[in-house]
């Protein structure tokens, strides 16, 4: 056992899940902040407990040969990029196996039929959207990303995966704020004005939204913000959202436009997606769209079918899937996303999609998406839930559907593990593959696309 505040030297030979080294000395487990595997460090014990502990990297000792200097003065205290020090390689090595390794052990799939993960070519400056938390640092008004695990802000201008030019949008917002002294919200007190300053970039169209997100009704000298803005080239959005509450919810329900329409569009594989600003987007749009081409494949289509989207969004899988189905129903639950996808269809003279607002959960088990309107038949049912995973009670659902595939499209291998077990459990459904995809290089997090087959009552099993 150790105590706090006590060094060890440990040899790293893993990593959790978040991003932090796994160690042994001494006979207990230490899980040691900014170490990667093959590295020798001395750590300082920050939380002792009675087999294992916590610890951060007070010295390497000797480098692991996956070590790489990050590219970002910031990496070690920003929150966001936790591998930014492990080769891109290892990277992609570590996000494989964790999810084998929650497939195994969490879905209780021993020998998990695995694709290889669908790597990136260039893995900065990918995500097309960026939310950052205007305060007070020091006493000046400042914009950048929280701490690791903390509200307080580290000042970043320019963030390396988000383009160059919402350096040159960030720099303009803060100027104006300071001229007319408009205060930034203070998270602790409720007081001032301005939270955070989205930037969502539709990256083949090049249309860039600015939107402020403010905790009053209005944004002093609003015009001369957008005349500022405007000239920027792409800039063809500019929106206030209102978000009143006190909890840490970024964006609130309400979107004021002030120039332009209120939402961008963005095109994948030949279709063209409009967004408005509290639909969801996936963030990284080179890979969104190998991503969707594997969702398609693994649903198997043949022109026949009748497909569910659940989770849809803005309708992006569903469209892809309406292009060789015969009929897609997607669902979702933000009003907003829903109209976004039913514009989409109509802008893209797709007719085979319908779309629902509301909890998957509650539509499907209750049999109907419209009131007095029995659910068709589904042969394929693909979800993309959130990190949560699928409520229990669609998973029920989905078992008396009996679809011949499921596709499960995941942000969390530990939820796919769990929901995957109760989809498979009495051999109803076998796993037919799991292929991860890094959308998200630097940071933890991990993006799978899952197929499953119902296996006929009596057949071989496999
Ligand atoms: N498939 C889409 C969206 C995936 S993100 C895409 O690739 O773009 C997950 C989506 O699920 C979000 O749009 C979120 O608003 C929605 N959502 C969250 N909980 C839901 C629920 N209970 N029922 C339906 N949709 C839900």
């Amino acid at each position: 056992m150790f105590a706090k505040n006590e060094r060890t030297e440990a040899a790293i030979t893993d990593l959790t899940r978040d991003g932090e080294g796994i160690g042994r000395a001494e006979g207990c487990t230490l899980f040691v902040k900014d170490a990667l595997p093959g590295d020798r460090v001395l750590a300082h014990i920050t939380r002792p407990k009675k087999t294992y502990a916590y610890a951060r990297t007070e010295r390497i000792l000797s480098p692991s040969p996956d070590r790489v200097e990050a590219a970002c003065p910031e990496a070690r205290r920003c929150g966001g990029c936790r591998l930014q020090e492990l080769r891109y390689e290892a990277q992609l090595a570590f996000k494989e196996k964790l999810v084998r390794d929650a497939l195994v052990r969490i879905g209780g799939f021993p020998e998990p039929p695995m694709k290889g993960i669908v790597g990136m070519e260039e893995p900065f400056r990918y995500r097309n959207k960026a939310q950052y938390p205007i305060g007070m640092v020091k006493g000046e008004l400042t914009a950048g990303f929280y701490v690791s695990r903390t509200h307080d802000i580290i000042p970043v201008s320019d963030c390396l995966l988000t383009r160059e030019v919402n350096a040159e949008i960030l720099r303009i917002f803060l100027e104006f704020l300071k001229e007319y002294r408009i205060s930034a919200y203070d998270e602790q007190t409720g007081a001032g004005l301005v939270r955070h300053l989205l930037i969502r970039e539709g990256f083949s169209t090049g249309q860039i939204l600015v939107c402020p997100v403010i905790s009053g009704s209005s944004l002093p000298k609003s015009g001369v913000l957008v005349e500022r803005l405007r000239v920027i080239p792409g800039i063809t959005s500019i929106c206030l959202n209102v978000n009143t509450s006190r909890g840490n919810v970024i964006l609130g329900q309400k979107v004021i436009p002030l120039f332009g329409d209120p939402w961008i569009e963005d095109e994948l594989d030949g279709l063209r997606f409009r967004i408005s600003p509290l639909s969801f987007y996936q963030v990284n749009p080179v890979q969104t769209v190998r991503l969707y081409r594997a969702a398609l494949e693994a649903a198997g289509l043949t022109g026949q079918e009748t497909v569910f989207d659940l989770y849809c969004g803005i309708g992006t899988i569903s469209l892809f899937l309406a292009r060789k189905a015969k009929e897609v129903c997607g669902v979702e639950i933000v009003p907003d996303a829903i109209r976004d996808a039913k514009e989409n269809a109509a802008r893209n003279g797709i007719c085979n999609a319908r779309f629902y607002t509301g909890a998957a959960e509650e539509l499907v088990s209750r049999g109907c998406f419209e009131e007095g309107v029995p659910l068709p038949h589904a042969d394929v049912v693909v979800v993309d839930p959130p990190r949560k995973g699928c409520d229990p009670a669609l998973l029920k659902a989905i078992l008396r559907m009996e679809p011949d595939r499921v596709v499960y499209v995941s942000c969390d291998p530990a939820t796919l593990a769990r929901d995957l077990k109760t989809l498979c459990a009495d051999g109803r459904y076998a796993l037919r593959s799991a292929q991860p995809f890094d959308m998200f290089s630097q940071s933890c997090h991990t993006e799978c696309v899952v197929k499953l087959v119902r296996q006929e009552p009596g057949a071989d099993r496999e």
